[in-house]
């Protein structure tokens, strides 16, 4: 085993990474050229196709990747968008091509920029050859992380990993960092436990949101000229629909709704009917007759929560918990994946200033990266009065305050700039309170 001191020294020791998500593979590529060696572990085997694999369900709904997460990714792989468009993907132009709806009122269609639309299977697949093809970088699949291993109090230096439902094949691996990617059940969290500290606070919104989703073959060009429809949900209708084209002529259909009452149908003849006041007729229509690729597949989102690591007295070295592990957001908002890739980000510059503390001061940057996706999200969930516990005057205030923004937003160029850099999480929320935004805002209130 390799002793404490070794941990991060550039190029030596091992880092295990438990899960090779999204989180996981950003976070094996911040690892790589500060360890010797980088180990994925993945409970999954990988399909031959770009299939949905069991760990990630969500991998069937619409997966968004912002403009924010895709500069993340190229700057960690360079040419990697441009090499997914090559691929087959969707490269929309935002907003022209894009046709948005939040709160009741459409985004003012400025040109800002060009979006990658993709499946989830396809962007994992794509970014899992990249992170592969790093020196030193491997993966172990069909392979379970089942418990921490820990050597005195200096913390943790490998992990139990196991095949599936096979307890007698249980391995030990020594590593000199641990890196917990395994989503948003919290294993990491309850790892502290079992190794005698503290579990991090957890902040939670119960928000009850359903997902159903079909992806179709469409024929280009009879789905009108936009190729990406968002229709958010509000107050009066707290459902929603997200149309994208995606890699391949491909479609996804996600809708989704907020409480029992507004969960949508898994059923093929109710599908469409769900989306009569989101879509317009002609586009249902279109879907009616366009090929579906898929079966409906659903997806129950009970709440968002968030892990404060950050605020922990006492942390073990040698562990670290990255991705949905540490904030899962309502998907609504589609900015998991960009926040993972953003704290994989943080993990790097962590890792540069050398690996003294590594935990603490990787979690206080994390904190920092998810702090304004969790506030803006968690405030437009409040103003549903679907989701409990908020005060009904402030859900009003909220909603009245999203409502007016957006109706700005329909019309000046600069509140649609400020909403879509907060979206697409290539600016900060907080760009929707300068002075000329709150101006423009009060204006068309
Ligand atoms: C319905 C839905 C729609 C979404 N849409 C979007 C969107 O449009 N845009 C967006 O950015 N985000 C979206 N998200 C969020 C996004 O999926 C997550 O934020 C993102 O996947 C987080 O990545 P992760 O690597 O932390 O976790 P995950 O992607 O969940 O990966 C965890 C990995 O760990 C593996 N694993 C679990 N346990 C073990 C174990 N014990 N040992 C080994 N491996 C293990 C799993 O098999 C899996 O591969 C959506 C989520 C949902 C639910």
């Amino acid at each position: 085993m390799n002793p404490a001191p070794s941990r991060g020294h550039r190029g030596t020791g091992h880092a295990l990474v438990l899960g090779a998500g999204i989180g996981g593979l950003c976070a094996a590529r911040a690892l790589s050229g500060f360890f010797e060696r980088v180990t994925v572990v993945e409970r999954d085997t990988f399909p031959e196709t770009s299939d949905v694999r069991r760990g990630v369900p969500q991998g069937a709904h619409v997966h968004s990747l912002t403009p924010g997460g895709a500069q993340v990714l190229d700057e960690f792989f360079p040419g990697f968008t441009a090499e997914l468009a090559a691929g087959g993907g969707t490269l929309a132009g935002a907003l022209d091509e894009l046709d948005i709806v939040f709160f009741g009122s459409r985004l003012r269609q400025v040109p800002l920029g060009r979006v990658l639309q993709v499946s989830r299977p396809f962007l994992e697949d794509r970014l899992r050859t990249r992170v592969l093809a790093l020196p030193g970088v491997s993966l172990r699949s069909g392979l379970e992380a089942t418990a921490p291993i820990a050597t005195g109090p200096a913390g943790v230096s490998g992990v139990r990993l196991a095949r599936p439902g096979e307890p007698d094949s249980v391995e030990a691996v020594d590593a000199d960092l641990v890196v917990d990617a395994m989503g948003r059940a919290g294993r990491g969290a309850a790892w502290l436990t079992s190794l005698g500290y503290r579990a991090p606070s957890a902040a939670r919104l119960h928000v009850d949101v359903a997902y159903a989703s079909r992806r179709y073959q469409v024929t280009p060009g009879t789905l009108g000229p936009a190729r990406g429809v968002l229709i958010g949900a509000t107050q009066a209708r707290p459902r929603g629909a997200v149309l994208t084209q995606q890699e391949n002529d491909a479609w996804v259909l996600s809708l989704y709704g907020f409480g029992k009452d507004h969960h949508p149908p898994t059923a093929p003849e109710r599908f469409l009917d769900f989306a009569a006041d989101l879509l317009p007729a002609d586009t249902r229509a279109a879907l009616r007759t366009a090929e579906p690729i898929t079966g409906i597949s659903s997806f129950g989102y009970p709440a968002a929560v968030r892990r404060d690591f950050h605020r922990l007295r006492r942390l073990p070295e040698g562990l670290i918990s990255i991705g949905d592990a540490v904030c899962s957001l309502n998907p609504i908002y589609g900015a998991g994946m960009t926040v993972a890739a953003l704290e994989a980000k943080a993990l790097r510059r962590c890792l540069h200033d050398g690996p003294a503390g590594l935990p603490r001061r990787f979690y206080r940057e994390t904190a920092r990266a998810v702090r304004l996706p969790w506030l803006f999200s968690t405030m437009a969930d409040r103003s549903m009065p679907q989701v409990p516990g908020t005060h009904p005057a402030l859900a009003r205030l909220l909603a009245t305050s999203f409502r007016a923004t957006m109706r700005a937003a329909a019309e000046d160029a600069r509140v649609a700039t400020a909403v879509w850099n907060a979206v697409s999480l290539t600016g900060s929320p907080a760009e929707l309170a300068r002075p000329g935004v709150l101006a423009a805002v009060f204006r068309h209130r």
